[in-house]
Parts: structure tokens; sequence; C-alpha cells
């Protein structure tokens, strides 16, 4: 059967990467979470101290960017691949809200894009692949043969990133993260460089008051009608 690339793209927290994981497992197809690769630049800037709170040299970052290394690795026992950082297993640390804070400022920096949409591109060649981020049906699969756009309200998103956290053992606090969420909105929504927007043949799909179940199928029977041609 003809594969397609699935482009997911949205607002943070709105359950992206559940939904393009499910579909790629159903679907037997390649997952690609873009913005654990933005974590993971954000993470290289953090441990060499090029970014903290009051400070950002850009110049450091973007001559080094020649030796950051992003590669994704599945094993047997995993039902998603991990992204490792110049050969180590970051999975974990770029979830924190450490990394949160600080990685819409990165995505901001174009030369930073431009390594990351390369990346994409490769790993999208041969098709059969469900890839999620903010730019993936406007900027990096702009022919993707479905494009979803996902939205839901501000609360119910904090709600679910909260209750994410809070169960992988993390101390955080709802009002920190409503700030995060709304904080990143804004950096993603009007950055010069490929801003969070909706593709113009992208459908919405609104999850506030869906749960992941029923939400899979409608997305899954968006992608089976694409494949098949009916729509
Ligand atoms: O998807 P996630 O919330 O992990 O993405 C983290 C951040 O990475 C986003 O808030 C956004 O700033 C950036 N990002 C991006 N383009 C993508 C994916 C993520 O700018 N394709």
């Amino acid at each position: 059967m003809e594969k397609i690339i699935i482009a997911i793209d949205g607002y943070s927290s709105t359950g992206k990467s559940t939904v393009a994981r499910q579909l790629a497992n159903y679907l037997n197809y390649i997952y690609v979470d873009s913005g654990a690769m933005y974590r993971a630049v954000a993470l290289f800037a953090l441990q060499n101290n090029f970014l903290s709170k009051d400070h950002f040299d850009k110049d450091l970052l973007l001559s080094s960017l020649p030796a950051i290394k992003i590669e994704f690795k599945k094993e047997n026992t995993m039902d998603h691949a991990n992204i490792y950082l110049n050969g180590k297993n970051v999975e974990k640390e770029i979830r924190t809200m450490y990394v949160s804070d600080f990685v819409s400022p990165i995505a901001t920096v174009s030369e930073v894009r431009k390594k990351l949409v390369s990346i994409q591109h490769q790993m999208g060649i041969k098709k059969g692949i469900v890839m999620d981020g903010r730019d993936i049906g406007t900027v990096v699969f702009p022919d993707a043969e479905l494009k979803i756009f996902m939205t839901a309200n501000t609360h119910v998103r904090t709600l679910r990133r909260y209750n994410e956290l809070i169960e992988k053992g993390q101390k955080v606090s709802y009002d920190e993260i409503f700030k995060n969420v709304q904080k990143r909105d804004l950096m993603d929504t009007t950055r010069v460089d490929s801003p969070l927007l909706k593709a113009n043949d992208a459908i919405e799909v609104d999850n506030s008051e869906t749960n992941r179940e029923d939400q899979f199928h409608i997305i899954l029977q968006l992608a089976k009608d694409r494949i098949a041609k009916r729509i």
C-alpha cells in the first residue's frame, strides 16, 4: 500500500505526540517527535553554559552547531525511539521543566531550525512517517498528504501536562506549567522564522473535550481515507 507523510502540528501539550505515536504504531510508520530535537539543542546549550536565565551566547551556540549530533534509536523493548545527543540518551532530561523553559528561545534561531529541518527531510525521504511539531505541515513537509492541526484550551493542556509530570515524579506546580504553556504559545506563534500556524490544507482537531481513544479513531480514519485517496 502507498505510504504517506502525516504532519501533526499544534500548540504545546495538545497531545500531538500521543496521537502521532499511536498512528505510527498502527500504520507501522516511523514516528518522529521534532520537539525532542529542539529540546536536545536547548539541553546542549544549557549544559555548555551558552544559555541561562539572563544570558544567551548565540554566537557560541552557532559555532558549536556542527558538533551537535542528534539521532533517534529504538531498541526492541521500546514502543518508541529515544533521542540521543552526541551519543547519550537524553530522552528523560529533555522533558524536564528546566528544558521546557528554555526551548522556545532556542527554536527562534534560524540556523538551528535549518539544521534540524534538514535532518527531518532526510527522515521523510521514504515517506511512511508521522512527524509532530510546530512547522511540519507548513515548512518541513508542505506537500504532506495529511496535515492535522491540534488545539485545546489552555487549562485542559496545563492539567494534562501537570498530571504527566507528576506521574513521572517531577516536582511542578500547576501555575508554573500554565505560565510555561502560555509563554511557549506566544513565542511559537510570533517568532519570525517558521511560526506556528495552521496550514491552509490542515484539518483542525480541538480535543478539549475528546479523550485519547476517540481522538485516535478520528485521526486514524482521516489517515485511512487519505491513504485510500477517499479524501
Ligand atoms: O513539542 P514540544 O512541546 O516538545 O516542543 C518544544 C518546543 O520546541 C516548542 O515549544 C517549540 O518552541 C519548539 N518546536 C519548534 N518546531 C517544531 C517542534 C518544536 O519550534 N517543529
